[in-house]
């Protein structure tokens, strides 16, 4: 049997009909200012984190300009020549981009004043007023002699990105820089010590 509507039934429907409706409203409204709330989160962070690798990138891309290299004569060998040159150990860390064992190097804890030099060109490359200790078990330096005396590569050898020192006049491996020295250039220059030679007698070089 058909019900026959009262007015105030239909009033009734009604009136809860848009209370649903204005209920359902209210919760789309919501949830898309929390969609929206999300999504400005997520792109704030995108573009913070954008914002730190670029300027790494600026850092690295500065560290590598500044170390350009000019004027410098070079020394160019072949592997065996240098085989019969370096002793094993200096061949193999030098040439084959091996590293010493912390703590186990000649000069890591060593602060004598002279000139450390390529063991393998005798180029002079660090001066011993910028060693300091940095309780890392490696020779290392806040800066080289000057930028021409060092070249840098990229080595992502541990699976991540670090700057490999070389012997700008021969091309030896010597050691990787870090972002992480004291003033006045925040650079350490972590060096093995089997790459260097230190000559307490030599005079120091001119800086440029
Ligand atoms: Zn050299």
């Amino acid at each position: 049997m058909k019900r026959i509507l009262f007015g105030s039934d239909v009033w009734a429907r009604g009136s809860v009909h848009s209370h649903l409706f204005r209920l359902s409203s209210e919760i789309i409204v919501n949830c898309k200012r929390k969609i929206y709330k999300i999504m400005y989160k997520i792109a704030y962070v995108t573009l913070l984190i954008i914002f730190v690798i670029s300027c790494n990138q600026k850092k690295y891309t500065i560290m590598k300009e500044d170390k350009k290299v000019t004027n410098v004569e070079k020394v160019e060998k072949s592997n065996s020549e240098w085989k019969s040159i370096l002793t094993d150990e200096q061949y193999h860390i030098m040439i084959e981009k091996g590293t010493e064992r912390a703590f186990t190097g000649k000069y890591w804890d060593v602060f004598e004043k002279g000139t450390y030099k390529c063991a393998a060109c005798g180029f002079a490359l660090f001066d011993s007023e910028t060693k300091f200790d940095a309780h890392c078990g490696w020779p290392s330096f806040y800066d080289s002699i000057d930028s021409t005396r060092i070249t840098t590569d990229d080595d992502y050898k541990l699976g991540y990105k670090r700057i490999e020192i070389m012997c700008s006049r021969c091309g030896a491996h010597l050691g990787h820089v870090f972002p992480d020295g004291p003033k006045p250039t925040g650079q350490r220059y972590c060096v093995n010590s089997v790459s260097i030679k230190l000559d307490t007698l030599s005079e120091k070089p001119n800086r440029d």
